[in-house]
């Protein structure tokens, strides 16, 4: 790979969604009943989570360079996801974005996707443990909290408790930040600690070596990418070192 953009959601954020296809619409009409749900709080069943969930994958995917499955990157994911179809209730389906981010998400409908920056720098394992640590954000609630943000925030910017709640119309405009907040989620110490420790019995569970978590926690690049969203990697790293040596 000699030139690699950076992943859509990074580059651009929010604004891109303004110019979205409007064929990306996505239906709030279930999640946001009304202008005066979206003043309250928003509360979000499973179903609603998993079909914006689709939804916003839909858009990231549409928005990034998938690799195909010719493509190194993609054959190496697969091999090294091979039997991971379901996790803990999810059904998993995992493509590779050809960006140089060192990055990865998971969203709870199973839309697992890896940047190839990542896959640059980490051993199979050590991708894994990524893998592992982003399904616990989704399975832990941690996104749902995200999806809730930016759909609160695009319905202030959109003034839908204003003009008595034209979901649809949010609905077009605001795909990109829903796929940013995935992408580009900023998650508390605490929620990365439970994350982490997700991952690591996630390694274990499927007989892996957890030991990778600990090597791709120290792996990280200062700043960008995947620190700038999971803070102070070497104490995290060392929480699970412990782990790790405890068995
Ligand atoms: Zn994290």
């Amino acid at each position: 790979m000699t030139k690699m953009k950076t992943s859509v959601a990074i580059a651009t954020a929010m604004a891109v969604a303004l110019t979205a296809a409007s064929a990306d619409a996505i239906d709030l009409g279930g999640a946001l009943k009304s202008g005066t749900d979206a003043a309250k709080g928003l509360s979000l069943s499973d179903d609603d989570v998993r079909s914006i969930a689709d939804q916003a994958c839909e858009w990231s995917d549409a928005h990034n360079t998938i690799a195909p499955p010719s493509d190194t990157y993609a054959k190496r994911l697969q091999k090294l996801t091979a039997g991971l179809a379901n996790e803990d209730g999810i059904r998993l389906n995992f493509k590779v974005y050809l960006v140089r981010d060192v990055n990865a998400f998971a969203m709870a409908n199973g839309c697992v996707r890896v940047m190839a920056g990542l896959m640059d720098i980490a051993g199979d394992g050590e991708i894994r443990a990524v893998i592992g640590h982003e399904i616990g954000h989704a399975k832990l609630g941690h996104t749902k909290a995200k999806m809730r943000t930016a759909l609160m925030a695009g319905a202030a910017r959109e003034g839908v408790a204003a003009s008595g709640g034209k979901a649809g119309a949010i609905a077009a405009s605001e795909l990109g930040g829903l796929a940013e907040a995935f992408v580009n989620a900023q998650f508390s110490q605490k929620e990365e600690s439970a994350a982490d420790e997700y991952g690591y019995a996630f390694m274990r569970k499927h007989g892996y070596d957890p030991h990778a978590m600990v090597t791709m926690l120290r792996k990280l690049p200062a700043g960008g990418g995947l620190l700038s969203s999971h803070p102070s990697s070497p104490d995290r790293a060392k929480k699970i070192e412990a782990l790790v040596r405890k068995g």
